[in-house]
């Protein structure tokens, strides 16, 4: 394991070598960059926090940070459902959001450069002011910034028609543990040079290098959307008709589900009149052109009245569609007023989203474990939340129970224990049981070829040799 007693050298080094770089040493600055949004993990306050205004700055820390060995914490915005920016004990957290540019809207090769601080909304703003659209659209993306998003290959409301964010990058600007400085992918749409490091680097949390500028691909702008819910008096009709629609060639933009207990707590927080009887809901959402719009949603109806749904209404118009749509953007947020939320981030084939729907009531039910799940189901990505009370450490400790018993479950459905949230700190020891030795060896070979000593984000992805999870 890394050590972090060269901190006080690094800092003298900092101040004489990166003045223009934003230090905090304050022990109350530096609380604020103690947690991620997993308020159910402990993390460890950071010895310093360094905000750099450019690349040159970023270099500049990491080879500093290399040659006093200290761990660093690569940060954006701290939205991140995984640990994954949480701070490290007595480590230097290095947060990106100074770098908050949107440095060129190139419409003839329709990609954006950018640097990682911008936020996700600001850049969907700007090159929709340009009549262009950049899909990826985590619930967070008002508060998200895009280096986070490429730091977790993040998903959202839009992956079942447009994917993740891995499918909109065509390039990146990488810093490694040693501050150098290198170039991957550039504006070209095909590019076979090399093995694809562009995509490496995209999900690995800031455990390979600090991404600090980034060309994402574009589309032109869709028309308005045309938008569906639809009610259901059981989890198991929503989960067939989420199957059907698959089954049926239908790929709305959004296919969200709520359960009982999200429709509730959403409904609480935003009066929104849903119906607070059913089981569970669809929003289905289509962005085809013109009248392709309402014809989408025809046929997503037929498959979902065909599975049993007890009402499906339409929105009036683009005001109420978007209502709806941030109102289930929200959803944690609303969850959040009954207790801590404990969000996991499961994944299986589309077509066996029935079975995990129906293990997660199981197995919730058979622990007396209050559970609200949401999510993506058109991607097979639902969210199970535990809700629990966090003066109770019997009930803090039983919501790890039922989380390895859905991981469980996700895994033997031919799943993920994480569609878009990444491993982070929160899921380490569920990685080999996923994916295997061999590929935890490949990976940690990439690992120490990357960052031979270790310094970026230590024990974050990969369990450290000899580390206790305790
Ligand atoms: C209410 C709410 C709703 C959410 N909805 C979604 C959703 O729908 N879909 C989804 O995928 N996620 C969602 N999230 C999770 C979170 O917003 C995403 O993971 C987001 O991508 C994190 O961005 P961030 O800027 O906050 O990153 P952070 O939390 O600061 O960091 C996330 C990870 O990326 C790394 N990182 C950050 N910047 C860089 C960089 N420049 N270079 C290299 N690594 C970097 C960090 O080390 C960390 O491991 C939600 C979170 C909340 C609170």
């Amino acid at each position: 394991m890394v050590e972090n007693s060269g901190l006080p050298a690094l800092l003298d080094a900092l101040r004489a070598e990166a003045p223009g770089a934003r230090l905090l040493t304050d022990p109350l600055d530096r609380e604020s960059y103690r947690r991620d949004e997993t308020a159910y993990l402990s993390a460890g306050l950071p010895g310093a926090v360094v905000l750099p205004a450019d690349t040159a700055e970023v270099a500049t820390i990491l080879r500093l940070a290399s040659m006093h060995r200290v761990p660093v914490v690569p940060r954006g915005a701290g939205t991140g459902l995984s640990g994954g920016a949480a701070g490290i004990e007595g480590a230097l957290t290095i947060v990106l959001t100074r770098l908050d540019r949107v440095l060129e809207i190139d419409a003839d090769n329709l990609c954006v450069v950018t640097q990682p601080g911008v936020i996700n909304a600001d850049l969907k703003a700007a090159v929709a002011r340009e009549g262009l659209f950049y899909p990826p659209d985590p619930a967070s993306y008002e508060t998200c910034s895009i280096g986070g998003n490429l730091g977790t290959n993040a998903g959202g409301l839009c992956c079942v028609k447009y994917g993740q964010t891995r499918d909109w990058v065509l390039g990146l600007e990488v810093v490694l543990a040693d501050g150098t400085v290198i170039r991957t992918g550039g504006k070209t749409v095909k590019d076979t040079a090399g093995y694809s490091l562009t995509h490496l680097f995209v999900g690995s949390q800031g455990t390979l290098g600090i991404i600090t500028e980034a060309t994402l691909r574009l589309r032109p702008l869709p028309g308005p959307r045309a938008t569906l819910l639809a009610f259901f008096a059981s989890l198991g009709a929503a989960g067939d008709a989420v199957a059907a629609m698959t089954r049926a060639g239908i790929v709305p933009v959004t296919l969200e589900l709520l359960d009982h207990e999200t429709i509730l707590a959403v409904d609480d927080a935003h009066q929104l009149g849903l119906d607070r009887d059913a089981a569970a809901m669809l929003l289905v959402e289509s962005d085809a052109p013109g009248a392709a719009a309402p014809a989408e949603l025809d046929a997503a109806e037929a498959a979902i009245n065909a599975a049993g749904a007890t009402s499906i209404v339409r929105a009036a118009d683009a005001t109420e569609a978007d209502w709806l749509r941030q109102a289930r953007r929200l959803a944690l947020r609303a969850l959040e007023r009954k207790g801590t939320v404990r969000m996991e981030d499961v994944g299986v084939p589309r077509s066996r989203v029935p079975e995990l729907l129906a293990g997660i009531e199981r197995i919730t039910a058979a622990h007396g474990v209050r559970c609200a799940t949401f999510g993506h189901a058109g991607d097979g990505n639902l969210h199970p939340n535990l809700i629990f009370d966090r003066d109770d450490p019997a009930a803090e400790r039983l919501t790890e129970v039922v989380r390895d018993e859905i991981f469980r479950v996700a895994l033997d459905l031919g799943g993920t224990v994480t569609a878009e949230h990444g491993i982070g700190s929160a899921r380490r020891e569920w990685l080999p049981v996923q994916v295997g030795e061999g590929a935890v060896a490949a990976m940690r070979a990439i690992k120490g070829a990357l960052d031979p000593l270790g310094i970026l984000n230590p024990g974050r992805v990969l369990q450290e040799l000899g580390q206790d999870l305790g």
